[in-house]
């Protein structure tokens, strides 16, 4: 992509799809590109889509990409980066998340809510996409130290695509993320930057269903206001607010790790951690190859 090209970043409301296309556009700008961007977050709830064309070069008249155009999307979320793989152009190259982060409606029953979701089949997306970069992002950050840094993750990764001094990478990552985070995000960045990860075509069929363990709810009652969202849309009534009006786990064993508290509380007061499935714990191994 030395001459120009476009980018399509795409994930759910919450996810900072929007920063992260901000990051790359300062990026490709301090590397001397023209830049046009745009992005549609009028569904900016969490949950909602989110996706960001970006489009640079000498001179760029447009931002929109049309379908099959895209030099690479980048996918903060699996189910999104299915919806689309259709803007990626032949021999492009698709870097996604394995994360999935299942709709508010999506499922009747919200327990197995995994069986009617689209599966990581790493051998499928190979045969579609040969250039398919897989990593579970979010696992990867975590275990340097904060699993919200999952997106410079795959921004490393995109950035050995294009001709973008590491500096100026950096540089935009430091600028464009909370500072308080700033350390984390660089070492995310370099992990995915400089880690092997494994060529999509090396899939194997997944291990059998396995009894779900029950995730943790951790909740700061510091930040919490007590405004009450996450006690009325969790779908388990696994919450509830105390006399304090904070948010607590009253019926812990309940969660089934769907995450929609921790998305839709507008103070980051909950996080919510699923213990990793088979299929989790293989992607991290992938990932560190
Ligand atoms: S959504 Fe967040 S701020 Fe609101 S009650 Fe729940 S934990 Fe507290
Ligand atoms: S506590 Fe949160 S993660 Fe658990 S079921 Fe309720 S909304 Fe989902």
């Amino acid at each position: 992509m030395a001459e120009g090209g476009g980018l399509l970043l795409v994930g759910v409301g919450g996810q900072g799809v929007i920063m992260a296309s901000g990051l790359v556009a300062s990026a490709l700008i301090a590397g001397g590109y023209d830049v046009k961007q745009s992005e549609v977050h009028g569904m900016a709830q969490r949950g909602g889509v989110v996706f960001s064309h970006l489009r640079f070069g000498p001179e760029v008249a447009s931002p929109l990409l049309s379908p099959g155009s895209a030099d690479a999307v980048v996918a903060f979320e699996w189910g999104e980066a299915l919806r689309w793989l259709s803007y990626l152009r032949p021999g492009g190259t698709l870097v996604a998340s394995v994360e999935r982060i299942v709709p508010p409606a999506s499922c009747a029953d919200r327990r197995t809510w995994d069986l009617g979701y689209p599966a990581v089949d790493r051998g499928a997306i190979a045969a579609w996409v040969p250039d398919a970069r897989l990593v579970d992002a979010r696992a990867v950050a975590g275990s340097l130290g904060n699993a919200r840094a999952a997106n410079s993750v795959l921004l490393g990764i995109l950035s050995t695509m294009l001709e973008v001094p590491e500096e100026a990478w950096e540089a935009a990552v430091a600028a464009g993320v909370p500072p308080r985070t700033v350390d984390v995000n660089l070492r995310a960045f370099r992990v995915g930057r400089t880690g092997g990860l494994a060529p999509a075509g090396t899939w194997s069929p997944p291990a059998p269903p396995v009894p779900r363990p029950v995730p943790s709810i951790e909740i700061t009652p510091a930040w919490c206001k007590g405004c009450d969202v996450c006690v009325r849309f969790c779908p388990e009534r696994c919450l509830a607010l105390d006399g304090d009006l904070k948010a607590v786990a009253v019926q812990p064993s309940l969660c089934t790790g769907c995450r929609l508290c921790e998305l839709l509380c507008p103070d980051f007061a909950i996080e919510i951690t699923r213990p990793a499935l088979p299929e989790d714990r293989a992607a991290e191994v992938a990932t560190r190859g």
